[in-house]
């Protein structure tokens, strides 16, 4: 039975650990990546890019938190959730829309563009933030 965990302890390290501990999220600030197992306990390795165009990291004392939301469509589990100081805002699959949202917003971060839509976008993260996390 895989374990889910509903909580991170932040790890600084300067090497990623080739195994990684369960509810363990290991953050290089030298590498600019944070890593860890997959809040549903399937065993896949998430690697978050933190990088201003990526993932805002932020440390605070009751945990860390990574924004946007983690969406684990690619891995067979398809887990989606928000870590917010340190605990696991499970969010639910995502809709293929949603996927696409996403996609499309970070294009768009990625490029540094401000088209059309591009509020609209962040507008729908916002929400779904407010949503989750109150
Ligand atoms: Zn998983």
């Amino acid at each position: 039975m895989m374990a889910r965990v509903d909580r991170l302890t932040t790890v600084f390290v300067k090497d990623i650990p080739e195994q990684l501990e369960n509810g363990v999220l290991y953050v290089s600030p030298e590498c600019h990546v944070a890593l860890h197992n997959c809040a549903c306990g399937c065993g896949e390795e998430v690697s978050t890019p933190l990088v201003q165009t990526e993932y805002d990291f932020i440390m605070e004392d009751e945990g860390a938190s990574i924004w946007p939301s983690i969406g684990n469509h690619d891995f067979p589990c398809g887990s989606h959730y928000i870590i917010k100081r340190g605990r696991i805002h499970w969010a639910g699959k995502m809709s293929r829309q949603q996927i696409e949202a996403g996609r499309a917003y970070d294009r768009l971060i990625k490029r540094g563009a401000q088209p059309k839509g591009l509020e609209a976008i962040v507008a729908w993260f916002k929400r779904l933030w407010a949503k989750f996390i109150g």
